[in-house]
């Protein structure tokens, strides 16, 4: 289905983004005294020194219902805090640590204070069993921990012995187990500022792992310079102004919940929102009307989550604050763009990037009409095309051709390296280009529209079969609340597409509404593209990032190997 254009009236503020491209950027920062970058100083230190002291950085609310406020000038003395800390233990710049908690205070000012530290930070879920968490430890040459009680004992006590490289391990609260430092107490004794380390824009900050949706999870080397790009596409992508409240629903222990859970926000002042909990509709709903949420920035799986529930369960709140809403992590289909216009009276923004890229790529920007389904146009100082592969040979294709979707490396927030994996690194350039591994297609208007993983891309009787379009179809469909499209092999058509879907309340799985899907499915995609067949589900596999894993799927349906497992979200492993 076509969906119609979406377009922004002229914007009430009567102002543009300004000067856009890197040096512009670049120019928005402060930089360190000595000429270093530092990420931690460009988001709380030079706002405390620029007299915002007392603004709010972080609004945090606590699972059990605590709220608690910290300001810039508190967030910026607790970072130094944790700086000493490091410090008064041996551990110097360049050094790695590791974060395995839930989205609590600590975290934030750790993050922060490592950083002003020189100390590049790895963030972990806080989810993952021993195993994961001792793999990414090892992969990244942890030197230090920060986590919980509850969590040490669980997942690291057990094989701690075995790292002889983790020096130091922090105890969030007041007491620690034999071998481990506590951290309110060792904080406590520290001064309340911290003279940054003068680290350089080249030298490594963080170390983020990916989803894991397509196989081992891989680390990915990102740098100080990054910033630049962080707060400039939080700028221009999620258009974050100095004072707005802003929720970036995402954990930390992914790329989306450091850039734009941490990073982006504070380098444009803004107040953020982080909250404990899970998803819960009508906390979630509580906390953007409570909290007067202006910016939002969530993922599909969420706004599917909240449209299964219906319009009726948002009915009577007051949304009024909010004043842009963007989404990231996985294809955003056109339903979910409608139905923010009908829930929340504006439109969701899609944009597209990934653990590599460190910061948003393509986006729909707050001036631009929106089309539902399509991803947005690259920002301000990125070059993306769409390539095709022959061996060695790359060919540029023009408006309406699917292809590998390529970006321009030389962006600051791009990766510097998969972390122990140089050939992997090499082979993800070619031809001047960065691939990215996705599928894409650009149109006359310079959109582009997500086509899917490369692995996931399904060859039926000749014709080439991107899953999104087909889970898009379905779940136009009033009894669909999710879909996951895989091929699976026939003799005849090479692949048939398969469907798992999942149903909104209200709806019983059966024969019938199989055969109504399909013919819902044919109507729409034509019968070489729709389902050949549709199974229901309760849920659907995802990583803890929101992705679902079609891999997993896939192994299943045909018996292979499952592979990592160590990002699956739930007991469903
Ligand atoms: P792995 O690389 O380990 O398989 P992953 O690719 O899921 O995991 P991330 O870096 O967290 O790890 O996710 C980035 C990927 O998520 C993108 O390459 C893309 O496939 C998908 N994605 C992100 N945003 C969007 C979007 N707006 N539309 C479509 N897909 C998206
Ligand atoms: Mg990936």
């Amino acid at each position: 289905m076509v969906y119609a254009r979406i377009t922004k009236p002229a914007r009430a503020r009567g102002e543009g983004p300004g000067p856009t491209g890197w040096p512009a950027a670049r120019a928005r920062l402060a930089g360190l005294p000595g000429g270093g970058l530092n990420i931690a100083h460009e988001a709380v230190d030079r706002h405390v020194a620029a007299d915002h002291g007392a603004q709010p950085a972080l609004i945090w609310l606590g699972r059990e219902g605590a709220r608690q406020v910290f300001s810039y000038a508190e967030l910026a003395a607790e970072a130094a805090r944790f700086a000493h800390v490091l410090r008064a233990h041996g551990i110097g710049p360049g050094e790695r640590m590791f974060l395995l908690a839930g989205r609590v205070p600590a975290l934030y000012a750790a993050t922060l204070g490592a950083i002003k530290a020189g100390v590049v930070v790895s963030p972990l879920f806080a989810a993952f069993g021993p195993e994961p968490v001792r793999a990414r430890m090892d992969i990244g040459g942890a030197s230090v921990l920060v986590t919980t009680e509850a969590h040490y004992r669980r997942k690291v006590a057990p094989w701690r012995a075995t790292m002889p490289g983790l020096k130091l391990v922090l105890i969030i609260g007041e007491g620690a187990p034999d071998g481990c430092v506590a951290l309110g107490p060792a904080m406590a004794a520290m001064p309340a500022t911290f003279e940054t380390v003068a680290t350089r824009p080249e030298d490594m900050a963080l170390l983020h792992f990916t989803s894991g949706t397509t196989g081992l999870p891989k680390g990915v080397v990102h740098v100080q310079d990054a910033v630049v790009a962080h707060a400039e596409t939080g700028r221009l992508a999620l258009d974050l102004h100095p004072g707005d409240i802003y929720w970036c629903t995402a954990d930390p222990g992914w790329v989306t919940g450091m850039s734009y859970g941490v990073i982006a926000p504070l380098c444009n002042r803004v107040t953020m929102v982080v909250d404990e909990a899970e998803f819960d509709l009508d906390r979630w709903y509580g906390i953007l009307e409570r909290e007067r949420v202006q910016v939002w920035y969530t993922a599909p799986t969420a706004i599917r989550m909240m449209m299964r529930a219906g319009a009726d369960a948002a009915r009577g709140r007051d949304f009024s604050a909010l004043r842009f809403l963007a989404s990231v992590g996985e294809p955003l289909n056109a339903e979910c763009v409608i139905w923010g216009q009908q829930v929340f009276g504006l439109p969701f923004h899609d944009n597209w990037w990934q653990t590599e890229t460190g910061g948003i790529m393509i986006a729909n920007t707050p001036d631009m009409d929106i089309k539902p389904g399509a991803m947005g146009k690259p920002l301000p100082g990125i070059e993306a095309g769409i390539v095709t592969r022959d061996g060695a040979v790359l060919t540029e294709q023009p408006a309406g051709q699917i292809g590998e979707l390529a970006l321009r490396p030389g962006w600051p927030s791009m990766m510097r390296g998969y972390l122990g994996q140089p050939e992997r690194y090499a082979k993800s350039f070619a031809g001047g280009w960065y691939l990215t591994g996705d599928l894409a297609m650009c149109d006359a208007d310079g959109y582009f529209w997500f086509v899917g993983r490369a692995d996931d891309l399904i060859k039926s009787a000749g014709h080439l079969i991107g899953p999104f379009e087909v889970e898009s179809a379905l779940i136009e469909h009033p009894a669909v609340a999710e879909a996951a499209v895989i091929g699976v092999p026939d003799e005849t058509a090479g692949e048939v597409v398969k469907a798992f879907v999942t149903l909104k309340a209200g709806y019983e799985p059966g024969e019938a509404l199989e055969r109504d899907l399909r013919g819902h499915a044919r109507a729409r995609l034509g019968p070489a593209v729709a389902p050949r067949e549709i199974v229901f589900r309760d849920s659907l596999p995802r990583t803890r990032s929101g992705k679902i894993m079609r891999r997993l799927l896939r192994a299943r349906e045909l018996g292979l190997p499952e592979g990592d497992l160590s990002t699956l979200e739930g007991d469903a492993r």
